[in-house]
């Protein structure tokens, strides 16, 4: 499987990293070793000194596709669950100002934390009007609504698919709303889709 990320898919968040608000998806792949599953520990890489959370809803592929229009776009989506893209800010900054890639800030070992909970796509009424946030320490950081995605996930999945056969398992993570922020060893992050814990990750280094 692989793990396909949106950047830069909420306006707060490309504002608050001092973005503009970009015309096309910004796309990047993360590969099966980045997945870290719900309930292990996130060990401080020791790469870096500025590792960020994105919380992120994520969507789970049900079968396979290229070219996917937008109107069939739902009929590809299996499940729906919450995770966290983290990010090596510091690698990520040196790299971007040399025009380099980024695979290194964003798709390390553990960078993709993913909840064991998924729920059906068909229990969302409207998967545009869903809300997600993040707790640090107990304290909200992150509130997300889907309805203040730039580019839609029917829009996501048509221009993914250009690029990429999507194939049964496959993750999609939809990007970050505002708030994003450094972690610490001993933070405790809590991630929730609408009321539901979704997943509790505690961060070690
Ligand atoms: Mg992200």
């Amino acid at each position: 499987m692989k793990i396909i990320c949106i950047g830069r898919n909420y306006a707060e968040h490309a504002h608050e990293l001092q973005h503009a608000v970009p015309e096309e998806p910004v796309v990047f792949l993360k590969p099966d070793t980045a997945l870290m599953k719900n309930g292990e520990k996130f060990w401080i890489p020791p790469f870096s000194n500025d590792i960020h959370y994105e919380c992120e809803l994520v969507l789970k592929i049900a079968r396979q596709g290229k070219f996917i229009q937008p109107k069939f776009a739902y009929t590809y989506i299996d499940s729906v669950s919450l995770g966290i893209d983290f990010t090596a800010r510091d690698i990520q900054n040196e790299l971007k100002k040399k025009g380099l890639p980024w695979e290194k800030a964003k798709a390390f070992n553990n960078s993709a934390l993913c909840s064991d909970i998924f729920v059906p796509f068909e229990n969302f009424r409207d998967i545009h009007d869903v809300h997600f946030s993040l707790k640090v320490n107990g304290e909200v950081r992150q509130v997300g609504h889907t309805k203040n995605m730039i580019f839609p996930v029917d829009k996501m999945i048509e221009h993914v698919s250009q690029f990429f056969v999507i194939k049964t398992g496959d993750l999609i993570y939809t990007g970050t709303p505002a708030g994003v922020g450094k972690v610490n060893p001993g933070d405790k992050l809590e991630g929730f889709l609408e009321h539901q814990k979704m997943f509790e990750v505690i961060i070690a280094g």
